[in-house]
């Protein structure tokens, strides 16, 4: 620790309402460079790499093969798929020395199906998955609460290909049981909730969700069935008996007025309304909501256009709704068609038929990963990530000089552990014991292990665990076995396979 690049922090510089980010920066894990966009440290950049070995890992395992794709993108493709003028000023546009249009891709859509289109020839060629791990930029106006919402990122992105729904709804099933591991590796508990398809023509899309305060989205839950969707698409049950009171919003989207009517007393969604306006024609519209009768006004569109609620019967069981606030860890896709067939990556089927390919795709920020992963593994000491991505495992405070008998006892275990694949950061430092205990908690490994001269005479060392605080003192001769078990023992539990239950609509 005598040379390590970067300094903890009494108080972290700024304001951010995640704590966990307040935490990462006064354990010297991140850098805040501009708005939004950030620097790792050393300490930060190695639990970076055990996220991305995770997410590697788990992705080989359903058979998804890992490619890199450029970040700087010819504009060409984004045209083609429309992307180039539906998104606003998120997307970086710049022009090369040539004055071609390039832009800095924010997903890979486009350039993983233009890959497709040369790769992937017949059925034979199917099923495919890739994915990559890749800087990404989204220029978002408010960005906040650390690495929560950034403008700069790496992301596991996934791609699926298929030749029919089926084979489109085993890889997708595939990713979203990944997903449970993925975030149970790395000790961060999510709910898996149905989430808005967009405008992008898919079928189906779910968010997982890491449930906190400080989450941007509101999601609707049964505890009784375990319903679970995010408030912009969350449906309920509505009563059947008439009204004839009626809420009217006026509603601007897409070019068109929209005139929305729905029950009094309730509440317009406005994503459930953008995405019904979205399929109609260009003139204005009328928007009745599926539970309003006899009002008097013509419909063009009925459909269902209120918020679910707090209290709200749940659309499975009747159960009451509760609501709950939650960040959105990573996504999962059923893309369709879309890309396909708007790139021309077709296949040829077995019955000799030309159609465009089935496509899914599969998202998890890294960054953000370890932004919930601080916000729900820390105290008001410091970190406490877990082992499995914590950026060493054990904490060795030396409460000697280095050059002493207990300093070269200390090297001894180093050199020990490490031989053991037990990942040690040695505090080597000449600072009061103060000093290496305040900052062994602020960055927070599993593990402490303190040796001194007085244990030292004793024959003794202290073991303390960061997450329970419990402390023991170990004969000299029995650390390193003890650390070795007791580091094993934990990654074993966050490594431990789990059986997910497929929601209804994945069964
Ligand atoms: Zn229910």
């Amino acid at each position: 620790m005598s040379t390590a690049f970067g300094t903890t922090l009494h108080t972290a510089p700024g304001q951010s309402e995640s704590q966990g980010h307040q935490m990462l920066q006064r354990a010297a894990m991140v850098r805040q460079v501009a708005q939004g966009i950030f620097a790792y440290l050393p300490f930060g950049w190695r639990t970076v790499r055990k996220i991305e070995a995770v997410l590697r890992a788990e992705m080989e395992r359903i058979g998804c093969q890992e490619i890199s794709m450029p970040v700087v993108n010819p504009a060409d493709l984004w045209k083609q798929s429309g992307r180039y003028t539906g998104i606003g000023p998120e997307l970086a546009r710049f022009a090369d020395r040539r004055g071609r249009d390039m832009v800095l891709a924010m997903t890979h859509e486009e350039i993983v199906t233009s890959l497709a289109r040369s790769e992937i020839g017949s059925y034979r060629d199917l099923p495919r998955m890739v994915f990559q791990l890749q800087t990404k930029f989204r220029d978002d106006a408010r960005p906040r609460a650390g690495l929560l919402r950034v403008r700069e990122f790496t992301m596991k992105d996934a791609y699926s290909f298929d030749r029919d729904e089926e084979g489109l709804a085993r890889q997708y099933r595939a990713q979203y049981q990944a997903y449970f591991t993925i975030f149970k590796r790395c000790g961060v508990p999510i709910r898996a909730v149905l989430s808005d398809v967009g405008m992008m023509g898919g079928s189906m899309a779910h968010e997982f969700m890491y449930i906190t305060p400080i989450g941007e989205d509101t999601l609707l839950l049964c505890d009784a069935c375990g319903f679970a969707a995010n408030r912009e698409v969350a449906t309920f049950r509505k009563p059947s008996t008439a009204s004839e009171a009626v809420t009217v919003h006026h509603w601007e989207g897409g070019g068109k007025l929209v005139t929305a009517v729905l029950r009094a007393d309730t509440e317009l969604n406005e994503t459930k309304l953008a995405n019904l306006v979205h399929a109609s024609g260009p003139r204005d519209i009328t928007v009745v909501d599926d539970a309003v009768q006899n009002t008097g006004y013509k419909a063009d569109i009925i459909g269902d256009i209120t918020a679910a609620r707090a209290g709200d019967p749940c659309p499975e069981c009747g159960h009451a709704l509760r609501t709950t606030r939650g960040v959105e860890a990573g996504n999962i896709f059923k893309l369709g068609t879309k890309y396909s067939a708007d790139l021309g990556a077709v296949f040829v089927d077995a019955d000799g038929e030309r159609r465009p390919l089935i496509m899914g795709c599969y998202g998890i920020g890294v960054g953000r990963l370890l932004g919930c992963a601080a916000e729900e593994h820390h105290d008001d000491k410091g970190l406490r990530l877990p082992a499995s991505i914590a950026p060493y495992h054990v904490h060795l405070a030396l409460l000697d000089d280095i050059n002493s008998e207990v300093g070269t006892l200390a090297q001894r275990y180093y050199d020990e552990l490490w031989a053991h694949g037990i990942e040690v950061l040695l505090d080597d430092r000449t600072e009061r014991p103060g000093v290496k205990f305040a900052d062994a908690d602020v960055i927070g490994l599993p593990l402490r292990l303190t040796l001194g001269k007085k244990g030292f005479a004793a024959g003794t060392a202290e073991l303390r665990d960061r997450a329970t605080g419990a402390t023991t003192t170990v004969p000299l001769d029995n650390v390193v076995t003890e650390v070795r078990n007791r580091i094993a023992a934990m990654l074993t539990t966050l490594a431990a396979p789990i059986t997910v239950d497929l929601p209804a609509e994945l069964r």
